[in-house]
This record gives structure tokens, C-alpha cells and sequence, in this order.
């Protein structure tokens, strides 16, 4: 399950920093030094050493050399020599990485794993326990070595991506001359807070990669300052309005996305047993409506995107069927996820009827910074507007590329929905927030209330 209520919970006070970014410090290669001591203090590269291997991790000293991961091994050998290479079982990473998640786990249930040896870590309920976010992440990092014997060093700020940043700057640097040791933990106080981002490159950015930093370096912005001073069309024009819109954003310091307990899930499905089975065209495309408002309207409350959709049909002699499309884009809207949706429910036979329809999605990423909430005002407004029912229609799904994963750029445009479709779902969201899920619903949907599943649907 998804930790809805703990992100709910999760809100902190003005002046807290709730989120921790841990990052362990050259985790694989320590891990093989605690396996073998012969190690310590030589250049080690974790990796595979046959000529087509490739470097996995790399120590300090290798660092220095110029070694770096995803590097090929031979040559990282001619850089470094000296260096030893290991290629290694899974086992004592797994082993090191469990004992890591239960020290999190002490310090507070909401902990979002990025890796084995990285992991946010929202400490908003553990002041009373541990005290200021500082501390705790003093004590992390004690706790951490006390249970493995090995370092991390810890990001403190008040959102994932300034935290992100401040365990990057607490980490061990390398220098010429050999590895230096960092500072261990670095807070990111909030006075500091856009000083410390504009000083970054713009690729340290969530979702910054080597596509969209060669347009931002098109139109000369090289560091986040450069990009919180880029005039929003200019950029808008450059990687796209949602892209451009979300880094606009980060560069701002803006990012509420929450840390999501236990990581982000695999999958996101409602389904429904009906009754009697289901015939109707017309009652079919009002629970088709209903699921995808409901995995929708999940995804969006923990900030998600997602670019697969199936659905699941069962017949009236319990035979299952399923369909699946990727999308070129990601979606987290309820009107092109229905739309999805639809179409894949039309290539199936329909004739003798269904006994349970299910609408789930997967290939999940977090959204890169979730759209801003309108006021519950604005959604009542635009729920009363009579367009709002046309925009509820299912649309055509021509935003779509068809069977297979496309490969192109998928770094830009991190959502395929139209501005629109976001302002209504963020409307709904917000009435939902305010009067609790059953009380909205799409078009046909808001008929049955009551219906079996209702209460799942309201999320
Ligand atoms: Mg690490």
C-alpha cells in the first residue's frame, strides 16, 4: 500500500526541515573492503572485469584517478592501474542495505528507498523523539556506522530536491591529491535555501538530463540562478510548458512532492465484481470513467505519473482477458487514463457481457514537481462552469503512439496531460480533499452511489 496517510500527516511547520536524503559514501566499494580489509586504502573499482566489463562503483582513490561509473573497465585499468579490481555476489550489498533501512526505520515509518544505499527519509513526526532535524541526522549517520560499520552522509532542507543537493555537498570530495573527507551531514536552513540552489548547475536539477541540458545551454543557462532568471517563455519555448513550468519551478526552491513510504509503488489498480454483468455500452463507459478516476485520482494525490495502462475483463464464465498500451508520454489525469482505457476495452469482445472490469497502471515515476494545488473555490467553480462536463466526455486517444515503448526524448514533457485536464483534476482533487472522496464523481458515475467498490474508488 501506498502511505496516504502518513504523507498526509506529513506536513511540517513553516520553519522545519522535514525531508533527510542519506546517501551512503562509495557504498559497494566499503562494502568489499569490510570483506576484505586487504583493500583499505588502495584504489578499488567494483565491476566486471572481462574486457567488456563495466565499472559499477569506484573508490575515492580511484576517483581521483578519473575513474567514474557505467566507465568500461579496461578503461578505468589504464587510468588507474593501481587499481584493485572486485567483482562481487549481491549479498553482503542486500545484507548492508537491510541493515540500513532498519536504522531509518527507527527514526521514522516514512522512509521512500531510492536505492540500496540511498534513501529519503521524511522526519516531520520524529522531532519529539530525536529532536531538530540536524540532530537526527547527526544521529543517522552514528546509528548507520554503529549497525554496518560504514559511512553515509546526510541532506537536510525543507524539500527531496534541496536535500538531495545537501547530501551531495556533505559528501567526501576527491582532490588530486586523494579523497577528502566531507562534512557528513549538510543543512540546507531555509534563509540559505535559494543562495544554496542557484549556486548549482543546472543539471544537479531532478530531471535535468543531457537532452534537455543541451536546449537550456541553447539559450545560455548554465546554472539554476541562470534558469530561475530565464524569462518563462523563453524557456517554455525551449524544453516545452510542462518541463519548462516544473524546472521553473525547482529553480524557484518549489518542490512539494512527498516522500513516499516505502518507494513508488509498481502498479496502480481499481477493479470491479458487478453485480449483474455488464452489457450496456453506455454503463460500461461510466465505470470505465469511475475506475480511472479512482486510480487516477491515486496517483495524483502521492504526486505519480505513470505511462502503462491495462485493463482486465473477466467473463461471465470467469475466463480473463487483459490489454496494454505505453504511452509516449506519462498521464496522471483521469480523462486520458479513461480514454487509454476505453480504446483498449474496445478490441475486446464484449458481446456476452463482463463480470468484472479493471483499469491498472504501471511504469510509475514521480511527477517532477506536482502541479500546484488550485483553491477548493476555483474547483467549485469550474465543476458548476457547464464546459466542465464536455471536458469529462472520453476524448480520442490520438496523443497516443501505439503498442510499444517509443524511444524518443523521454526526459522532456514529463506528463502527456493538457493543461486543462490537470486544472480539473486538481479542482476535484481539491473538493475531494476538502468534503472526502465519494462526494464527487465523473458523468454517469455520480449515479450510483453506493455501488459495490464505492468506498475503495474514494481513495
Ligand atoms: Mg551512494
Amino acid at each position: 500500500m501506498t502511505g496516504d496517510q502518513h504523507d498526509q500527516l506529513a506536513v511540517a511547520g513553516p520553519d522545519e526541515l522535514p525531508i533527510l536524503h542519506v546517501d551512503m559514501d562509495a557504498f559497494y566499494v566499503e562494502v568489499e573492503r569490510k570483506r576484505d580489509p586487504a583493500l583499505v586504502g588502495r584504489p578499488v573499482i567494483v565491476g566486471g572485469s572481462g574486457r567488456r566489463g563495466v565499472v559499477a562503483s569506484a573508490s575515492y582513490e580511484a576517483r581521483a584517478a578519473g575513474v567514474h561509473a557505467a566507465m568500461p573497465t579496461a578503461r578505468a585499468r589504464r587510468l588507474c592501474p593501481a587499481a584493485v579490481v572486485v567483482t562481487s555476489d549481491f549479498s553482503g550489498y542486500a545484507e548492508a542495505s537491510e541493515a540500513i533501512a532498519e536504522v531509518f526505520e527507527s527514526v521514522t515509518p516514512i522512509v521512500e528507498p531510492i536505492a540500496l544505499d540511498e534513501a529519503f527519509l521524511d522526519v516531520s513526526g520524529a522531532h519529539r523523539l530525536f529532536g531538530p532535524s540536524p540532530e537526527i541526522a547527526w544521529h543517522l549517520r552514528s546509528a548507520v556506522r554503529q549497525a554496518t560499520d560504514l559511512d553515509c552522509s546526510v541532506g537536510v532542507a525543507s524539500n527531496k530536491t534541496l536535500a538531495k543537493l545537501a547530501s551531495v555537498a556533505a559528501k567526501p570530495t576527491v582532490q588530486s591529491s586523494g579523497p577528502e573527507p566531507g562534512l557528513g551531514v549538510r543543512v540546507v536552513e531555509r534563509a540559505e535555501q535559494i543562495a544554496f540552489l542557484w549556486a548549482h548547475r543546472v543539471e544537479a536539477l531532478w530531471g535535468v538530463g543531457p537532452v534537455t541540458l543541451r536546449r537550456l545551454n541553447d539559450i545560455d543557462v548554465v546554472s539554476v540562478g541562470d534558469l530561475a532568471a530565464v524569462p518563462i517563455e523563453r524557456l517554455v519555448a525551449a524544453v516545452g510548458t510542462a518541463h519548462g513550468t516544473q524546472l521553473a519551478a525547482l529553480a524557484r526552491g518549489i518542490d512539494d512532492r512527498p516522500v513516499h513510504r516505502g518507494g513508488i509503488p509498481r502498479s496502480v489498480s481499481h477493479e470491479e465484481t458487478f453485480d449483474t454483468d455488464v452489457r450496456d455500452p453506455d454503463r460500461l463507459r461510466g465505470e470505465i470513467v469511475r475506475l480511472a478516476d479512482a486510480v487516477a485520482s491515486r496517483l495524483r494525490a502521492n504526486g505519480l505519473v505513470a505511462r502503462t495502462v491495462a485493463v482486465k475483463v473477466k467473463y461471465p464464465d470467469f475466463s480473463l482477458r487483459t490489454r496494454a498500451q505505453t504511452l509516449a508520454e506519462p498521464i496522471q489525469t483521469p480523462r486520458l487514463l479513461a480514454s487509454v482505457a476505453h480504446e483498449l476495452i474496445a478490441r475486446l469482445d464484449l458481446s456476452t457481457g463482463i463480470r468484472l472490469l479493471g483499469i491498472a497502471v504501471s511504469n510509475i515515476a514521480e511527477a517532477s514537481a506536482p502541479p500546484v494545488r488550485s483553491s477548493a473555490g476555483v474547483g467549485v467553480e469550474a465543476l458548476t462552469a457547464p464546459e466542465t462536463q464536455l471536458q469529462l466526455e472520453l476524448g480520442v486517444g490520438r496523443h497516443f503512439s501505439g503498442e510499444s515503448v517509443s524511444s524518443r526524448d523521454t526526459e522532456s514533457g514529463p506528463t502527456g496531460d493538457a493543461e486543462l485536464d490537470r486544472r480539473l483534476a486538481d479542482a476535484l482533487d481539491a473538493i475531494r480533499g476538502r468534503f472526502g472522496g465519494a462526494v464527487i464523481s465523473h458523468g454517469a458515475a455520480g449515479l450510483r452511489d453506493g455501488a459495490p467498490g464505492e468506498r475503495r474508488w474514494g481513495r
